[in-house]
């Protein structure tokens, strides 16, 4: 059995045609145009994910989601072979993504502990620091779980006593 990306119904392997890089099921095929089924998905997405858009300036976009500290966000890019960041939103749950966090805004105490906190939550898939900066490659889908179990560590932060 297969599953239909855009309507989630159960599906014989046969009954199931590709559009635009997505699995979709014979009613669902064809229904769209390819713009439409990309804009469809990326919005179900952001819908599933609890994540939103995000503009950071030069035509870059970027799925985002929050800390509970300010100035603190994940941006979230499918990345190409080479490992760089498309800097345009996701298309696929199943795509290859960079899930980067940028703490050289935020206080500088509380960026040391941010990046402390992230050091022994190591069990990210392929994880890098860069100058004051930290991200990680996983698919969409399983990088996103992943995203939110740290971030939960790192909003913990702010409850600690000083
Ligand atoms: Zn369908």
């Amino acid at each position: 059995m297969s599953k239909c990306q855009l309507c989630d119904k159960q599906e014989d392997e046969k009954n199931i045609q590709e559009q635009a890089g997505y699995s979709v099921c014979l009613s669902c095929d064809c229904k769209y145009t390819d713009n439409e089924l990309i804009q469809l998905m990326q919005l179900s997405m952001l819908d599933n994910y609890n994540l939103y858009e995000f503009h950071s300036g030069g035509g870059c976009m970027h799925f985002a989601y929050d800390t509970d500290i300010d100035e603190l966000q994940w941006l979230i890019n499918d990345v190409d072979e080479s490992k760089e960041p498309s800097q345009q939103y996701p298309t696929n749950k199943n795509q290859r993504c960079m899930f980067g966090l940028y703490y050289g805004y935020i206080d500088s105490k509380l960026g040391a502990k941010v990046k402390k906190e992230l050091f022994y939550s190591s069990s990210l898939p392929n994880w890098q620091f860069y100058d004051e900066g930290f991200y990680f490659y996983d698919t969409l889908e399983n990088g996103v779980s992943k995203m939110k179990e740290v971030t939960q560590s790192i909003n913990n932060l702010l409850k600690e006593k000083k």
